[in-house]
């Protein structure tokens, strides 16, 4: 067994043995389909990935535009974008996040379609370019299910209404991953007041058939 062998059965010992990581873990092959061929990722990355068979979904609505991954990650969503788009841009503020979205994209041989960025999207989105910008922003930690009804304002590192304000100016093509209590009628709030109004769509992101998120599919009416 070589080294690097055994510092990954370690590793997933950890993982395995961990009880803040052990829910995710358990669920990482469908996280991740090629778990196995070398995916990395840390303490934050398990409870924040998307399931892949909804990043699979994400990414079908943006087949053949360039998109931008706002709040990237480990890569969960930037892989299946990079599949199926003309482009991706993954930005993530955290340099070992996207050091492990880099290795996670070469795992499915996508890393090529990506140009990954080390850096705060806020700073950054004045000169951001692109067809659809999605955002699957910090929940602000696995206790976002505890509230009756998620509101924008607890969204981070900013209230989801300055981000999505911010993202207008981008792309009137927006995708958000949200939690599945969020406030629906924020949403439609957000959509109708946008000038001009915005259509929005809103899908159950289920696993199982147990609906774990929401995602709200926001677009500019055709004229
Ligand atoms: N969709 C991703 C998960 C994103 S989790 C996946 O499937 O893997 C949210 C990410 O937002 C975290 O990795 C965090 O580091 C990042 N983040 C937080 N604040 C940010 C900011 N200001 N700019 C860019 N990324 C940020």
């Amino acid at each position: 067994m070589t080294i690097d062998d055994q510092s990954h059965l370690k590793k997933e010992a950890e993982n395995s043995t961990n009880p803040k990581i052990n829910r995710y873990w358990i669920q990482r092959y469908d996280l991740f389909s090629r778990y196995d061929e070398g995916i990395q990722i840390d303490e934050e990355g398990w409870y924040s990935v998307t399931h892949e068979e909804i990043a699979i979904k994400h990414a079908e609505r943006c087949r053949g535009k360039v998109v931008i991954d706002c709040f990237a990650g480990v890569g969960g969503n930037t892989i299946q974008f990079a599949k199926v788009s003309s482009s991706v841009i993954a930005i993530d503020i955290d340099p070992m996040k996207v050091k492990m979205a880099m290795n996670n994209a070469n795992v499915y041989g996508v890393a090529n379609h990506v140009d990954f960025v080390v850096g705060d999207f806020f700073s950054l989105a004045p000169s951001l370019k692109g067809d659809v910008s999605f955002l699957s922003p910090p929940w602000g930690g696995p206790n976002y299910c505890k509230v009756e009804s998620f509101k924008m304002d607890m969204l981070q590192p900013r209230d989801g209404y300055s981000l999505f304000k911010i993202v207008q100016s981008i792309t009137p093509n927006i995708i958000m991953y949200l939690p599945k209590n969020v406030d629906l009628a924020q949403l439609e709030e957000m959509a109708f007041l946008s000038s001009p109004p915005l259509t929005l769509e809103i899908e159950e992101s289920c696993i199982g058939g147990k609906m774990i998120a929401i995602t709200a599919y926001f677009s500019r009416n055709a004229a």
